[in-house]
């Protein structure tokens, strides 16, 4: 059994580094023709002022960071204490409500008319509040305004997300020891859970265990089914650590397989190292897709690859950059993604192969290291 290393805690984002990416933002923002940026709690929130508040609830929190002024948050009083001790809050103005007042009209008084981009998951209610005082200002959904807002990690989140990476891997080769068959799907997806927090993890986001025909389905999790001797199983699985994201898929073989079995898994091997072959800045992102698909295509099975072939990861296990046709993003140093070809065969067996990817000024650098050749499982 491998023994977990003591992970080395990386060093703690600084009130300058947040300083920083709200600047970046705020330049991107005017870049784009917007008035600023507004944020309620959430992953964009966090990653531009470091507030998670506990409990995320109906009374309003909202950052409002304009282009050229000062970035000012709106909160809740009893909240105040706990956003004044945000490791960005420093050079962040706060203004306070009360139950009782309006916090649409406090906030409604940092912004201009103009437009403005949303946190995707603001609530309606907060936005409708925003309208009902501002009906010259307009917004857009942070995604389709800004979507590279936090894409471009810095070399602090790339250790964090190695870090993340390298525990994925880890459980992955515990797990390759533990019994398949007889045991139901379940029960190796808690093991799977167990073990990522064995490793380090803080959260446990997924542990998709598709066994034989729920392999061919991408989106199965996992459920009663019992594993057999001849099964192909689907391992996807990820969460948080340090908090940011791990994401791997391996596909192994419970026995020997068949040759058919092989040869499927060698394709979707052969279509994640063309996607990954690809990976250099200035490439746009949808030529992953295209340089993965290909040899899927090539092979045959181009109708069971029904997917894109990546997403972006950081603070969320699912976001921009997307790895698919029609995406003309040029990939830049710092980006961090995965590389996920599949192939479906409905009723029979699924195969997908992942790995984190990053960006680096002469290609891909793989944060995820386990072999991709398929293991044979008891
Ligand atoms: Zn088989
Ligand atoms: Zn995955
Ligand atoms: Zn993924």
């Amino acid at each position: 059994m491998t023994e977990p290393t003591t992970p080395v805690a990386p060093p703690p984002f600084t009130a300058a580094d947040y300083a920083a990416r709200r600047e970046r933002a705020a330049r991107s923002a005017e870049a784009a023709g917007l008035a600023g940026l507004v944020l309620t709690p959430g992953p964009d929130l966090l990653y531009l002022t470091g507030y998670a508040p506990v409990a995320i609830t109906e009374r309003l929190t909202m950052l409002v960071v304009p282009v050229g002024g000062e970035a000012t948050m709106v909160v809740p009083r009893l909240e105040l204490p706990d956003a004044q001790e945000a490791p960005g809050a420093a050079a962040v103005g706060l203004v306070d409500w009360t139950d009782g007042s309006d916090p649409y009209a406090a906030t409604a008084r940092l912004l201009q008319p103009g437009r403005y981009a949303l946190s995707d998951s603001a609530w309606a209610m907060h936005l409708l509040g925003l309208q009902a005082h501002l009906p010259a200002t307009t917004y857009a959904a942070m995604t389709t305004a800004l979507p590279m807002l936090r894409a471009v990690k810095d070399e602090h989140e790339i250790q964090r997300l190695t870090a993340a990476g390298a525990s994925a891997d880890a459980a992955y080769a515990e797990i390759l020891g533990v019994r398949f068959a007889g045991r139901s799907e379940t029960e190796v997806g808690s093991d799977l859970a167990d073990l990522l927090r064995r490793f380090g993890h803080s959260q446990v986001d997924f542990t998709v265990v598709g066994s034989g025909p729920n392999g061919a389905n991408p989106h199965h999790e996992m459920g009663d089914r019992v594993i057999r001797d001849g099964d192909m199983v689907v391992l996807d699985f990820g969460g948080l650590q340090h908090g940011y994201g791990s994401d791997t898929t391996r596909t192994v073989h419970v026995g020997e397989p068949t040759a058919e079995e092989r040869a499927v898994h060698d394709v979707v091997r052969d279509a994640q190292q063309a996607g990954f072959a690809a990976v250099r800045p200035g490439a746009p992102c949808e030529t992953v897709d295209r340089a993965a698909r290909a040899v899927i295509t090539a092979a045959g099975y181009g109708e069971y690859f029904i997917h894109r072939v990546g997403h972006g990861i950081g603070l969320t296990t699912h976001e921009p950059p997307y790895m698919v046709e029609g995406e003309h993003q040029q990939l830049e140093p710092g980006m961090c993604f995965s590389i996920e070809p599949g192939v479906y065969l409905p009723g029979r067996f699924g195969v997908r192969i992942e790995d984190i990817v990053t960006v680096t000024p002469d290609g891909g650098r793989r944060l995820n290291r386990t072999s991709r050749e398929m293991a044979i499982v008891a």
